[in-house]
């Protein structure tokens, strides 16, 4: 995790050659080391300069009112408006600060802003100089920016529309609820996530004794307004407008429901909140609507996907666009395109190995946990082909005391909202039939609600001097979950990349990528590991 609780203030201390006052009564440039210290005196947090030698002569700078300036690149300036403490404030007050070397006046930049937003802007408490625990575990990781636009996309109810008519997702929550009412009559129950307030609804049908209905995105009106509107159901329901990490309930709850699941499954770190909510305000041994999830994954053929990426970048191979030669960045664009992984609904057929499969059990799992994702790959190929990357979809189970019911987003399977996600590598593996694959698929949380993803796929090569070497041919890519390439105009997913763009016509160009004849279509279908057959 690139960002995580405590870590962000760890170092509260900074060794510095000087400081000196800026103003006319201000004592002369120390000569002795000097030590910054960022603090909390009397709930107020402050800057502490400490010189190592003279005790006494420490002063304090109130964090609240001071900015920071840099002069040069160890040289800063930091002004604020005077201690409120002394009761005597109204001069403002400066200090020029003397750092030892240019990373280390970065760091004190860094800290500072830090200490200025987190510690002042939402008033942590502090303990011997690191910080406890800001305004909420929400806020602690994820950027507010990424927050603000997310939460201003859920807002919107156009988008609660597009999931709400993904009959494939809307109507397995459904069936799942009122087929195991006997998880839901007289209970208490906790909708993580409410949106426009549909599984709250389905839970009152179900014969939920209360639901408390948690959105932290101005949906929460349209919620309110949609129960109000449906009031024999609506009376026993309660909208709570805020954050599942911030919030709190009256009473504890017998059972959750929500629908956290992004692309790939973990796509919003919502799944995050789920757990949050289960630890926060589930019974123990309570329930969990959905129960697990499953991200399956297996390598796939796809000679026309990888030739249409590849052919993105033919536009910067341009050596006179208006007499400008765009070639030198070329290697930047191809990079660029295979950074994204392609969301779509492709054939199953295109899978070239039977998948493999990561649990993630919902009642179990620890929020850090979902911070760093590594799955080892081994596949056994099915058939000779050219492997262009990754295919990954995933599944979740309702586990209901009467039934048990899957929702899946398999390739073959009803088409949902999130389609399927596959990794393209930017340089195919060559396969014979029954050839292993081994590889890992290694995903790191980030700040903006998303994963980083790391993909490498191995094969033995094959062809002639194979027997004696043994060459292992390797290829690795990274990927941004939160930057996913769109291959269709329909509705999606929450994705802040809305590359809604049709598809692109294939170029002819020869492009260093010689397609070979075309070996999609005898492929040997493969049942792909989905639990189609088990909806509906
Ligand atoms: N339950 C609805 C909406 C699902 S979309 C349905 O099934 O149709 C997920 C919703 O969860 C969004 O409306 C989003 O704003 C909300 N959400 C995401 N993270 C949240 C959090 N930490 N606290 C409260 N709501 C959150």
């Amino acid at each position: 995790m690139e960002v995580s609780l405590g870590q962000k203030h760890k170092q509260a201390e900074f060794p510095l050659v000087s400081v000196s006052e800026l103003s006319s009564s201000s004592s002369a440039p120390s000569s002795s080391p000097v030590v910054a210290r960022f603090s909390i005196n009397s709930g107020v947090p402050e800057l502490r300069f400490h010189q190592e030698t003279e005790s006494n002569d420490a002063f304090n700078v109130d964090l609240r009112t001071a900015k920071l300036f840099k002069l040069s690149s160890i040289q800063s300036v930091c002004i604020s408006e005077g201690s409120e403490a002394s009761k005597e404030k109204t001069y403002s007050r400066g200090v020029t600060i003397q750092f030892r070397k240019e990373d280390e006046s970065r760091a004190f930049h860094c800290a500072f802003e830090q200490w200025k937003k987190e510690v002042v802007v939402q008033g942590s408490h502090l303990q011997n100089g690191t910080v406890l625990a800001s305004k909420s575990k929400f806020d602690d990781k994820i950027e507010a920016s990424s927050a603000k636009m997310y939460f201003h996309y859920y807002g919107q109810l156009l988008h609660q529309q597009n999931m709400l008519q993904d009959y494939v997702r809307t109507g397995t929550y459904y069936a799942a609820v009122i087929e195991n009412r006997a998880d839901f009559v007289g209970r208490v129950v906790v909708d993580v996530g409410a949106g426009s307030g549909i599984l709250s609804l389905f839970a009152a049908q179900a014969g939920a004794k209360h639901v408390y209905a948690v959105e932290a995105s101005e949906m929460a009106e349209y919620a309110r307004k949609l129960i109000a509107g449906n009031p024999s159901l609506g009376q026993r329901i309660t909208v709570i407008k805020g954050k599942v990490e911030e919030i709190e309930l009256p009473e504890k709850a017998d059972i959750l429901i929500s629908e956290p699941m992004g692309t790939l499954l973990v796509n919003e770190r919502m799944l995050e909140s789920y757990v949050i909510a289960r630890d926060r305000f589930l019974v123990p041994n309570g329930k969990m609507f959905p129960t697990v999830g499953r991200i399956h994954m297996a390598p796939f053929s796809d000679e026309y996907l990888f030739i249409e990426i590849a052919n993105k970048a033919l536009f910067w191979q341009q050596q006179n666009y208006y007499g400008v030669d765009l070639t030198p960045l070329y290697g930047s664009a191809f990079q660029g395109y295979f950074s994204q992984p392609v969301v779509d609904a492709f054939d199953p057929r295109l899978l070239a190995a039977p998948a493999t499969s990561h649990m993630i059990n919902f009642t179990t799992i620890k929020e850090e946990e979902l911070f760093e994702i590594d799955i080892p790959l081994r596949f056994t190929a099915s058939v000779g082909a050219r492997i262009h990357g990754l295919a990954c979809w995933f599944d979740v189970l309702f586990n209901g005391s009467t039934v048990q019911r899957w929702l899946t987003t398999a390739p073959g399977a009803p088409t949902t909202h999130w389609y399927q996600l596959r990794c393209v590598l930017s340089q195919p593996l060559y396969v014979m039939p029954g050839q292993e694959i081994t590889g890992q698929l290694h995903m790191i949380a980030h700040n903006a609600q998303s994963y980083t993803i790391s993909l490498t796929m191995s094969a033995k090569m094959w062809g002639p001097g194979a027997e004696q070497g043994g060459i292992l041919q390797t290829s690795s890519c990274k990927f941004d979950l939160k930057e996913p390439y769109y291959r269709m105009s329909q509705p999606q997913a929450y994705s802040m990349a809305q590359d809604q763009q049709p598809h692109q016509l294939l170029q002819t160009q020869d492009i260093q990528i010689q397609a070979q004849e075309e070996e999609g279509s005898d492929l040997m279908q493969q049942p792909s590991q989905n639990s189609g057959d088990q909806l509906h």
